[in-house]
């Protein structure tokens, strides 16, 4: 891997189909270190398939164009192997999976990457103090780590277990989707103090979302508005401050 600063995602005039029906239509966008982004636009326009197309969700096909991770494409590596790289897609709609404490899927989770890099696993109780540190960072109760993975969580609950496993994994390319849905404003303000808490210098953050309220957290670099699978706009937050006032339709005119 390149020198961690200068770490950049490329996607290069980006088609992508789903049962040969077209989604994404030529999509232009670079990410470099250290850059927050936005993605905003009506529903349908192609933001989570988007996101999904970056992470390498086997059930879309790339038809043309090119997504490049340091100059190199990632379109023949797996759904592991890009989040081996440190690609991080927090779901629209996180999983539950009843059965499994979230202290075991996490440790199991964190082992991986730490086996793929030769780096020592950690055992159970040292692994319950590194995730403990980071429970403290995003304000979230320890009892967390003994229930199931998302069952019953609530949606703020849901979204912060995201965000703590972005904490754990080393996340190069965080991709959080609708983070804000369902979330009350409390809800809101913590979870966008942990993702800023949780950033490192050298990390991406791609944001999709439609409310400029959690865009006054984050305070986004980049804002981009996306309709019918392209970016047909970028501009700074103001860019996200006219949309609210005005809506998507403005744009076209
Ligand atoms: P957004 O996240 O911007 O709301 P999506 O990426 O979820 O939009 O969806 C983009 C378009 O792709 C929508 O018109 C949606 O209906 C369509 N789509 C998504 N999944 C499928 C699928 N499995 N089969 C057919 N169309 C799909
Ligand atoms: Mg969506």
């Amino acid at each position: 891997m390149s020198s961690e600063t200068s770490n950049t995602l490329k996607i290069q005039n980006l088609h992508a189909t789903i049962n040969d029906i077209p989604l994404l239509n030529g999509v232009n966008l670079t990410l470099n270190a250290g850059e927050i982004h936005t993605i905003m636009g009506p529903n349908g326009s192609g933001k989570s398939t988007l996101s999904k197309v970056i992470s390498g969700h086997p059930s879309y096909s790339v038809t043309q164009g090119n997504i490049l991770w340091n100059d190199k494409s990632i379109l023949d590596l797996s759904p592991e192997q890009r989040a081996q790289m440190g690609i991080f897609l927090a779901f629209q709609y996180p999983v539950e999976i009843p059965g499994v404490s979230n202290i075991d899927f996490l440790r199991l989770a964190y082992n991986t990457r730490q086996k793929n890099k030769n780096l020592p696993e950690l055992d159970p109780l040292s692994f319950l103090e590194l995730a403990s540190e980071k429970l403290k960072l995003i304000d979230m109760d320890p009892s967390f780590l003994n229930r199931s993975v998302n069952e019953g969580f609530s949606g703020g609950e849901k979204k912060r277990n995201e965000i703590l496993q972005m904490a754990l994994l080393d996340t190069y390319i965080a991709i959080l989707d609708e983070t804000d849905s369902g979330l009350d404003i409390d809800a809101l303000k913590s979870v966008a103090q942990g993702i800023l808490k949780i950033k490192k210098n050298n990390t991406i953050l791609l944001v999709i979302t439609h409310y400029q309220r959690l865009l006054n957290y984050i305070h986004p670099d980049f804002v981009h508005v996306m309709e019918k699978g392209q970016i047909i706009k970028t501009g700074n937050i103001s860019l996200a401050q006219e949309l609210e006032q005005k809506g998507y339709n403005y744009i076209k005119l």
